[in-house]
């Protein structure tokens, strides 16, 4: 057993790093205050290979793993949640998606720009009426001769408004529940295919999260992606892996509100010395830097399965986001304790990552769902 990183897995990390203190930590607050998409660093990121991390370079990506990717959305997030979901929904959601089930011609299409970054991608499952039961899906889907017609609306699309592609399920065989769902590829500026209101959010202000809309949409027949009906069981094939990135997301918040809350205890003065002297607020540290680390072995042991590709990993990655993302908010909480009063002040860190982590008990199967997924492994049931 080897828990060390390869010598260019160190330099990853550095360089996404460092990126990331340079060119967004100058502007968290102004593009959290503004809703601002950071479409201004989306070229920079396409240029380090983030947007392909986990393709093959023949199709464009920077031809890398999951251990690679979760080291990725870590640095990231570390800084900004909302960079990293941006990130991971256009990579694992996706980009993954039209891999992983994509023809040849569709990923030459479609994948190559997604992966060289040209191109933003979005995922739209998730409808008013069918969230944690996605399966319950109302939009449709109906073949009119050359062409799939869709119709229906998504909500709380990622990327929605600046996604170029975008993978959405829609029912084309009512009579075959969850088997009637199907997956299609739909591109920007397609006739009836427009993106809706965009929420106002608690956290992650700095992402997009938007309806998606269709309307009478004429889609290609060849856009259809995998076998028809098999676009839900595919979808649950796709979060297995969505889901690490989500623990990734929610690690690298919680290791950034660890180092936040210990700077502030190392300079801040009361009873005439630093509070980090107190023991109450040692044992708070303590508590906090533990979880971030079994949060992180549970992250890294899930893309670490991953990347072998010859077993099943559903049951560790519904772990990984159950407990990252849990820690990920009591560390959190802890964080804005320790700073007292300021810690509810947009001046410090700790309230911006008290807001964007709870995202990560929700996005992507809540907490609840998570849990379920497991007992269903532990139980052998389907
Ligand atoms: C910022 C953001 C970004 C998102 N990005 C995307 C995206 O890119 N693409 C996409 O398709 N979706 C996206 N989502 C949607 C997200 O995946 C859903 O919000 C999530 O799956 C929960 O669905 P819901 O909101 O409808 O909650 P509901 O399903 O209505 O759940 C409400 C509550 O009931 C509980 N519950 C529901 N069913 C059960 C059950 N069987 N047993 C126990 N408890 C249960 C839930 O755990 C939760 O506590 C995003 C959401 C947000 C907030």
């Amino acid at each position: 057993m080897d828990f060390t990183f390869s010598e260019e897995q160190q330099q990853l990390r550095r360089s996404v790093r460092e990126f990331a203190e340079g060119e967004v930590r100058p502007h968290v607050m102004e593009w959290d205050e503004a809703s601002h998409f950071p479409i201004e660093i989306m070229p920079k990121l396409g240029e380090m290979g983030l947007l392909g991390v986990i393709f093959p370079e023949e199709y464009g990506g920077a031809g890398l793993g999951y251990v690679d990717y979760v080291i990725a959305i870590e640095e990231l997030s570390r800084v900004d949640g909302s960079v990293g979901i941006i990130v991971a929904a256009h990579n694992s959601l996706c980009s993954n998606h039209i891999f992983k089930f994509g023809t040849e011609a569709q990923k030459k299409k479609y994948l190559v720009p997604l992966a060289q970054g040209k191109h933003i991608g979005a995922w739209s499952l998730t409808e008013p009426g069918a969230g944690s039961d996605a399966g319950g899906t109302r939009s449709t889907a109906r073949r009119d001769g050359n062409f799939w017609v869709l119709n229906g609306a998504k909500t709380f699309t990622t990327n929605g408004h600046y996604a170029d592609t975008c993978v959405a399920m829609a029912v084309t065989d009512k009579e075959k529940g969850s088997h009637g769902i199907s997956a299609f590829i739909l591109e920007k500026g397609m006739p009836g295919f427009k993106p809706g209101k965009k929420e106002n959010k608690l956290g992650m202000r700095a992402s997009d999260t938007s309806e998606v809309t269709f309307s009478d949409c004429r889609v290609p027949l060849e856009n259809l992606l995998g076998p028809e009906g098999e676009g839900f069981t595919g979808s649950l094939k796709i979060l297995d892996g969505g889901r690490i990135s989500i623990a990734a997301l929610a690690l690298g918040m919680a290791q950034g509100a660890l180092e936040a809350a210990v700077n502030y205890a190392k300079q801040r003065k009361q009873f005439g010395q630093a509070i980090s002297e107190f023991q109450a607020i040692q044992f708070k540290l303590a508590d906090m830097a533990t979880e971030v680390e079994a949060a992180r072995l549970l992250v890294y042991q899930a893309a670490w399965l991953a990347d072998r590709r010859d077993v099943r990993f559903t049951r560790e990655s519904s772990m990984a986001k159950l407990f990252a993302s849990e820690v990920a908010v009591r560390v959190a909480n802890e964080c804005v304790q320790i700073h007292g009063g300021y810690g509810f002040i947009k001046d410090y860190p700790a309230e911006k990552y008290y807001r964007d982590v709870k995202l990560c008990t929700i996005g992507e199967g809540t907490s609840e769902i998570q849990k379920l997924v497991i007992a269903r492994q532990l139980l052998g049931k389907k």
